[in-house]
């Protein structure tokens, strides 16, 4: 039996399990299917407070895992596929493995959307990807596509002309969620050319193991053609990590958690922290505070409870 269990191993989950090991509750925390979360999937982080030179996301967050075994921490691999919440102890199964605790944390974040097109998938690390960051500078002096009219579609594009020599954003309306900042500055960058109306209905070529071209449909003329491109940038959101919490915990619409209060699900003795909850701040430095406030209230309600 664990005092705490943390799911997850972003910056949320990390920082929790730095306070949590501190505290001497000894957590159990699972890595998860992404481990290290967004940032080791990112390269320089030029906004975390203390780097002024910036730091490199997988070395941030390792420190941060080295930080809270220093302390006692233990870090297992493998993804929470059930969770049972309903009674104490709680139980949480990793790959089919139940394990047992008196407070849970749930930092489990949330990851990239994808369009669902069959080649997708097999295309992926092959000219599709989710992180202009990571896979933009192999498309220099590129045809580069990028999907989604949200301000992450907008700073991809932003960020990919430095790259490439002709960047396509394809939205599916002419509404963009956007903020009017991000899409004037995309809108002013002669690099980037607006298809808008517009969706991606296939990727090719799978035959040839990359990105060669995609085929576009305007629903507003019905115009179907095909537009050569090497690297494609989905940008349509991102999806919260709660499917073995769904009808237990409290969830909007979108699955994000609802929070009650500080780290407070509506499960006493269950917290969240990071992405997982926040749709709307989602930056480093929030998850870690949110884990760190995660583990200060799993900490308070082990010692009301007598643990
Ligand atoms: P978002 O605001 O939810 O936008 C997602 C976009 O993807 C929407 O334009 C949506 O189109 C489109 N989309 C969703 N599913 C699609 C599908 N299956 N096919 C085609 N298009 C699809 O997501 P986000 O851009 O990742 O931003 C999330 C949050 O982070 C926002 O609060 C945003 O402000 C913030 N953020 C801020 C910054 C910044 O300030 N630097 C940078 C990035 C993100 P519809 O509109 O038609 O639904």
């Amino acid at each position: 039996m664990r005092n705490v269990i943390i799911l997850g191993s972003g910056c949320a989950g990390n920082t929790a399990a730095v306070y949590a090991a501190r505290a001497g509750l000894n957590p159990l925390v699972v890595i998860g299917h992404e481990p290290g979360g967004q940032l080791s999937v990112t390269t320089e982080v030029e906004n975390f407070p203390g780097f002024p030179e910036a730091i490199l996301g997988p070395d941030l967050v390792e420190n941060i895992k080295k930080q809270a075994e220093r302390f006692g921490a233990e870090y297992i691999w493998g993804t929470v596929d059930q969770a049972k919440l309903g009674e104490r102890p709680f139980r949480i199964s990793v790959d089919g493995e139940w394990h047992e605790a008196r407070a849970v944390i749930i930092a489990t974040g949330a990851s990239a959307r994808w369009l669902g097109l069959p080649n997708e998938q097999k295309l992926i690390g092959r000219g599709v990807s989710s992180c202009a960051t990571c896979d933009g500078a192999f498309h220099r002096d590129g045809k580069i596509m990028v999907i989604g009219g949200g301000d992450s579609a907008m700073e991809e594009a932003n960020f990919l002309t430095r790259f490439g020599a002709e960047i396509s954003l394809v939205h599916r309306s002419d509404q963009f969620r956007a903020s009017k900042i991000m899409l004037d500055r995309a809108r002013a960058n002669p690099k980037i050319k607006f298809l808008t109306n517009t969706v991606v209905t296939d990727i090719y070529d799978v035959s040839k193991n990359r990105v060669t071209g995609v085929q576009l449909h305007d629903s507003s003329t019905n115009r179907t053609w095909d537009q050569e491109v090497s690297g494609f940038f989905v940008a349509i959101g991102h999806i919260p990590n709660t499917r073995p919490f769904l009808g237990q915990i409290d969830t909007d619409t979108d699955g994000y958690i609802v929070s009650k209060g500080g780290a407070r699900t509506n499960i006493k003795g269950v917290f969240h922290a990071g992405d997982v909850q926040d749709r709307v701040y989602r930056q480093a430095i929030t998850a870690a505070g949110a884990g760190c406030m995660a583990a200060i209230e799993a900490e308070r309600f082990l010692e009301a409870e007598g643990h």
